[in-house]
């Protein structure tokens, strides 16, 4: 198995390192990944200049290690375009989760779906940061398990992994969708301009069965997701109610 890593935290994060150190159990591993951080870049490619990319070693013993000077997206175009045999695409693992409505800004999210619009299977990682790091050496068995899970059919699928502090099992999840924690706060900088950070409010405890319901009970959640936004039953009223 061929397998390409990226991830939207940069080439520098311990997480892809963790990612690359355990997928290289299943296949042969490239990393291809953005050269400073790009997380909530979403599906941002970069058209209006050119892409180029370095060798990258550091933390990478034995496996081909690329920077790129492009976003995640980016990377996995360009990652599957110099290696056309990819079979699977990996981002990650990310330091944050990437659940419910935070799908929409993640660019960890993101790189696996410009995966699977390029033909390629694609699966995002993701990880909760607290006070201290995560503990990948802790979570290792149960990313291992959770690759050796997908990787037992061959069916192009978009999947999005998130991994709780110490997990107890794993759940196949549905999206969380009833609330939304991105919200606009207000500060004064030092020179006493008004400015606007974006951040996020905790939210209510989640429904059972979905992504954020798992990773708060302490599952691992893997949700399969797809790429056809169209609401069926919207498409259906709307025909029906105003014909053209
Ligand atoms: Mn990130």
């Amino acid at each position: 198995m061929t397998i390409l890593i990226t991830n939207d935290d940069g080439i520098y994060s311990p997480g892809i390192a963790a990612l690359a150190r355990i997928a290289s159990r299943f296949g042969k591993v490239t990393v291809i990944a953005p050269d400073v951080e790009q997380s909530s870049m979403g599906h941002a490619v970069t058209h209006s200049r050119p892409l180029s990319l370095k060798r990258s070693p550091i933390a990478f013993e034995g496996i081909e290690a690329w920077r790129v000077n492009g976003t995640p997206a980016d990377c996995v175009a360009l990652g599957s375009h110099l290696y056309a045999k990819t079979d699977v695409v990996l981002s990650g693992i990310n330091m944050g989760p990437n659940l419910g409505n935070s799908m929409w800004h993640s660019g960890t999210l993101a790189a696996a779906k410009q995966a699977v619009l390029l033909g390629i299977r694609g699966i995002a990682l993701s990880t909760p940061v607290g006070k201290t790091e995560p503990d990948f050496e802790a979570l290792a068995p149960y990313v291992e398990r959770t690759l050796a899970l997908l990787f037992e059919d061959n069916d192009l699928g978009l999947y999005n992994v998130n991994f709780p502090p110490q997990p107890k099992d794993i759940k196949w999840t549905r999206q969380s969708v009833r609330l939304y924690d991105g919200k606009i706060v207000p500060g004064v900088d030092p020179m006493g301009r008004k400015h606007y950070w974006f951040t996020v409010t905790p939210l209510e405890p989640a429904e059972e069965g979905t992504d954020r319901w798992a990773v708060e009970n302490d599952y691992v959640s893997i949700t399969p997701l797809r790429l056809d936004l169209t609401d069926e039953q919207m498409l259906r009223k709307v025909k029906l109610e105003h014909p053209v």
